[in-house]
């Protein structure tokens, strides 16, 4: 019997703090079943530079705080047939949005010049450009998923790559809930 294609996942790593792909991680036996259903194509989990064509699903962690993230945002949805928003980061902004009440550049001074004990200067080669605000994903491209959680459950997103691998959407009130 000829195997079935395996489909192509991918995830992405915006202002998060990495717990969502810890979750991922902890999918338990799942993974061997996903080492069998699907490649992972790109994201912290695997050493790929770009970000590659014909993707099937992309879960992405954190809310769109940067010039970078937002690229990157746009990237994986251009490229990809199915996009998670992954945890309260990306549905809501969450953590990252506490910084929203301050304009960027009195953060930046904040923390690199008046809290520097050493060489303070705000840092400005290499480093992504900031947003006015760290935004949820769907205020940039469009999701088609939001998988609540800080961090979503092991067992939600296990229900929800077990659903899509088998063709069906995910219904996701029996493993998570909003708010
Ligand atoms: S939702 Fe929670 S676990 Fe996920 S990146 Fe944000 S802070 Fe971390």
């Amino acid at each position: 019997m000829t195997k079935a294609p395996k489909a192509r996942l991918a995830t992405a790593w915006l202002d998060g703090c990495s717990g969502c792909h810890m979750s991922l991680l902890d999918v338990d036996e799942l993974l061997l079943t996903l080492a069998d259903r699907v490649t992972i194509v790109f994201g912290p989990l695997v050493d790929a530079q770009h970000f590659p064509e014909s993707v099937d699903v992309a879960l992405i962690e954190g809310a769109v705080s940067s010039q970078d993230d937002l690229r990157l945002a746009q990237t994986v949805r251009e490229n990809s047939k199915f996009v998670i928003a992954l945890g309260d980061c990306a549905v809501t902004s969450n953590v990252p949005s506490m910084r929203n009440s301050i304009a960027p550049t009195r953060l930046l001074e904040r923390v690199y010049i008046a809290g520097a004990d050493t060489q303070p200067g705000v840092p400005l080669e290499n480093v992504p450009k900031l947003l006015r605000a760290a935004i949820p994903l769907h205020e940039v491209i469009k999701v088609d998923l939001h998988v609540p959680g800080c961090p979503p459950s092991a067992a939600a997103i296990a229900h929800v790559l077990t659903e899509l691998l088998d063709g069906r959407k995910p219904d996701l009130s029996a493993v998570a809930k909003f708010g």
